[in-house]
């Protein structure tokens, strides 16, 4: 039988425990779980794509159906050389739904055999979000509710590098 792969895209910068709960909910509903790093989102960021790929591989260890790697260029051409049918994404505020439904629909006209499906937030990650933590946490705010400790290792590495930017 073929194998139900799906791919949660993202920039993850860094990954926080809204997207572990996200990667988390969807490997259960899929026999694998690609967690893809978006390299050069147009947003800046503050982690490379290996740091983001190395902190979302630690944070989602214990998970044995994900796997994580990073890419360029189009999402759904990714999830095609990786044999995906599904794209999740994770909604929080009504305002993601805009943004999200956009998406999804232009990747439906790049490859209509790919489908997007968007898993709601748990209560408690509503309004949490990778711009929040850093802003936080560049403020001298305690962000350890929020990420696993293996990311406040990589923050506080940036902090001390001088490179910490809230945006
Ligand atoms: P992008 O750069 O594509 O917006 P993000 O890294 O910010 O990616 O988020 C990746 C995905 O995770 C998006 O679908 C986003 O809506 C979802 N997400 C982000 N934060 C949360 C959260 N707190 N709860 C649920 N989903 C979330």
């Amino acid at each position: 039988m073929t194998q139900r792969i799906a791919v949660y895209p993202g920039s993850f910068d860094p990954v926080h425990c809204g997207h572990m709960d996200i990667a988390q909910r969807a490997a259960n509903l899929f026999d694998h779980l690609i967690v893809a790093v978006y390299e050069h989102p147009k947003k800046a960021v503050l982690f490379s794509a290996q740091e983001r790929v190395t902190m979302v591989k630690t944070v989602l260890a214990h998970i044995p159906n994900v796997s994580v790697y990073s890419y360029t260029g189009l999402t759904v051409d990714f999830a095609r050389s990786k044999g995906a049918q599904v794209l999740v994404r994770g909604l929080r505020v009504i305002s993601d739904f805009e943004m999200e439904y956009q998406m999804a629909l232009t990747n439906q006209q790049l490859s209509p055999n790919i489908d997007t499906i968007c898993l709601m937030t748990r209560y408690e990650y509503a309004f949490l979000s990778a711009s929040l933590v850093k802003e936080v946490y560049s403020a001298g705010g305690d962000v350890s509710q929020m990420v696993h400790p293996i990311v406040l290792e990589f923050l506080l590495r940036k902090q001390l590098a001088g490179t910490l930017r809230a945006d």
